[in-house]
């Protein structure tokens, strides 16, 4: 196993523990290939600019390839070690039950019905839901939704509270993934697009966008972002915990937060206090 130096030591404390996370990962045969038994393979989402992006050469960017990445560092794992994967909203408990990745670091709210399901580290940051409207368009105020063609996507929180919480007539779409609902806006489909409004605003701040889209500046609820992880694996998630805390401390994770939420308008905040498994 090749190690950065000041991972050394940490590494190997956690290698036995590693090698039982990877092996588990190889023996649901669906790895991804080259991670092999030294490597993790890590869920990500594909298409929300700033927080997990594929671009054309089939490399990764975003906020929580960097968390990753840097976890991974601390559990022994090089970076050229690790498979990403696709996780797309509807599928992220499904994945963590099957095996198919080791952890999940996917704009993943933590919440006591996903608990039933999987287990989390962290939150590693903390979200707030609103709406992505058209330039120049504007929803005054909550009870406004109703009268919206709704945009969100399956299996993610973001539809659930609007109808729960504000907007039970709301005429909701759901599609497999943001970049259909940003479509829809585009085109005129679709009214809004409901989602964390780090994910709205990296799309509104991406280039092809300039000027088209904004977020309405509705205050609805927080979303705490944590890393997914098999159920009870609290080995994992002390690891996982421990390698946070130290991403927060030693400047890290805020060079990360400046780096990829800056561009979309982000200041840095605090870092948000660990509460998963404690
Ligand atoms: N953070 C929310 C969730 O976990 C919405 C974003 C997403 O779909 O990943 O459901």
């Amino acid at each position: 196993m090749r190690l950065r130096k000041s991972t050394a030591a940490v590494a190997s404390v956690f290698a036995l523990a590693l090698t039982a996370t990877a092996c588990g990962s190889d023996d649901g045969g669906s790895d991804g290939g080259d991670g092999g038994s030294e490597g993790l393979t890590i869920g990500i989402k594909y298409d929300q600019p700033g927080l997990g992006l594929q671009n054309a050469d089939n490399e990764f960017t975003g906020f929580d390839v960097d968390i990753a990445t840097y976890v991974a560092g601390e559990l022994g794992v090089e970076p050229e070690d690790i498979t990403w994967k696709q996780a797309q909203s509807p599928e992220r408990e499904n994945m963590l039950k099957n095996g198919d990745v080791d952890f999940i670091v996917a704009t993943y709210s933590i919440t006591d019905e996903r608990k039933q399901e999987v287990s989390f580290a962290g939150p590693y940051f903390v979200a707030q839901q609103d709406l992505l409207i058209r330039a120049g368009e504007s929803v005054e105020n909550t009870d406004a939704i109703n009268d919206l063609n709704l945009c969100s996507v399956a299996g993610s929180t973001s539809a659930q509270k609007i109808q729960d919480n504000f907007a039970e007539d709301v005429n909701l779409q759901e599609f497999g993934g943001y970049s259909e609902c940003l479509t829809g806006l585009e085109n005129g489909a679709v009214d809004a697009l409901t989602t964390d409004n780090t994910i709205l605003a990296g799309y509104a701040a991406q280039a092809e966008h300039q000027g088209k889209f904004e977020l309405a500046g509705l205050d609805l609820g927080l979303e705490n972002y944590g890393i997914g992880l098999p159920k009870d694996d609290t080995e994992l998630q002390e690891k996982i915990n421990a390698a946070l805390e130290k991403m927060f401390e030693d400047g890290a994770w805020a060079e990360a937060v400046e780096k990829n939420l800056g561009p979309a308008g982000f200041e840095t905040p605090d870092a948000p206090e660990i509460t998963e498994g404690s």
